[in-house]
């Protein structure tokens, strides 16, 4: 097994952090989160000779999921996730690509299979744990891969920051409770990415995240 690699491809207007997760030596890989901007998410997957296995999806918003419909097409492989929380999220793609004023081909999203708390989903030899952790959205995932000591969280946390709680769905306590429940007792050494901005380490954030202290 080759070490687990990440390459990112920032994508939409908000620069979303559509990431390809792969293995180094055979190059394996899923791509989590193609927001938008696929024809650059294909340039990159190509450049790099990867050979995508699955989408994954953290949750239902329009710069995570926006372009899943056109990259499943393009790659012919199914769309893993979110929770089925989300499922009124991705069926309104269309309209909340409308309300953004988003360009570009953006279509409601069917996910071959919605994922529940403590599924595990992977790709070569390189097994992630499922975390649904709501507040963001309803139906919000985190990817943890415990042997790399790394997770994908998404909107939930940021670096210095948290997943804004005003859009539908969205539930400030619960967002809290994913965190200091299910994320921060991981460990303080492990690494993420997230959805918007550089990643970093829990236990920086568990220390000095305004938002949790
Ligand atoms: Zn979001
Ligand atoms: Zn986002």
């Amino acid at each position: 097994m080759g070490q687990l690699n990440a390459g990112i491809v920032p994508v939409t207007p908000f620069q979303q952090n559509c990431t390809i997760l792969f293995d180094a030596d055979d190059k394996t890989g899923v791509v989590v989160d193609p927001g938008g901007d696929v024809q650059q998410i294909l340039a990159a997957i190509e450049g790099n000779g990867i050979k995508i296995t699955a989408i994954w999806l953290t949750h239902g918003h329009i710069d995570h999921a926006g372009g899943a419909m056109e990259l499943k097409d393009a790659l012919g492989v199914d769309i893993i996730g979110p929770h089925e929380a989300d499922r009124p999220l991705l069926d309104n793609l269309e309209s909340q690509a409308q309300r953004f004023g988003l360009p570009g081909e953006v279509r409601n999203c069917v996910p071959d299979r919605f994922l529940t708390e403590g599924e595990t989903v992977s790709f070569g030899d390189h097994s992630f744990e499922v975390l649904h952790c709501p507040g963001h959205a309803p139906g919000h995932v985190v990817y943890y891969n415990r042997d790399a000591k790394f997770a994908h969280v998404g909107d939930v946390l940021f670096h210095g920051s948290i997943g804004r709680t005003d859009l539908p769905g969205g539930d400030h306590a619960a967002l809290i409770r994913s965190i200091k429940e299910k994320l921060l007792p991981l460990g303080d050494d492990i690494g993420f990415i997230c959805g918007h901005g550089p990643g970093g380490r829990f236990g920086e954030e568990r220390r000095n995240n305004p938002f949790l202290v």
